[in-house]
């Protein structure tokens, strides 16, 4: 289908795994720490931020982890496609397809926060578009868009 290719989203121990594949593929080490942070963020359903990985990785060591080492790891997650950065709400999230980059398309909760994603490369190819036909050079689109889960809005009348 146009505007459309072949990826895997992974889940659990097998997103770690693509994690850890993806990573080591771009040079870079697989370290307890690394494991560990990455770990933490595919546990967490809501985009979380440096201070909430360091507590979860501190508690699972019996140790205190700086909040400091952590953004270092996740900002290294950002960059090697291993996680993704959600603008609106400060936080980090993991990327469920490492291996493959798309301009992922946001979903957030308004109501309890969760966030999820789509891949529409045909919408986002023509906000690449459209920026690049203004003049910009080197365009990222970031998008993402508020709402109500379908979770939340079991039950929620339009009253
Ligand atoms: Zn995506
Ligand atoms: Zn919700």
């Amino acid at each position: 289908m146009a505007g459309h290719h072949q990826h895997h989203d992974f889940a659990g121990d097998s997103l770690i795994d693509a994690a850890r594949t993806a990573l080591l593929d771009q040079g870079e080490q697989w370290t307890g720490m690394r494991a560990d942070v990455f770990e933490a963020l595919a546990h967490c359903d809501k985009p979380a931020s440096a201070y909430d990985i360091a507590e979860n990785v501190g508690r699972e060591r019996g140790k205190r982890v700086a909040a400091n080492s952590v953004y270092r790891i996740l900002d290294l997650f950002v960059r090697t496609n291993l996680a993704r950065r959600v603008e609106s709400a400060n936080a980090y999230i993991a990327n469920s397809h490492p291996g493959c980059r798309h301009d992922c398309i946001f979903l957030i909760c308004d109501s309890c926060g969760a966030a999820t994603h789509i891949d529409n490369d045909r919408l986002t190819g023509a906000l690449r578009e459209a920026a690049r036909a203004a003049g910009f050079a080197d365009v990222r689109p970031v998008v993402e868009i508020r709402g109500r889960c379908g979770d939340c809005d079991v039950g929620e009348s339009e009253a």
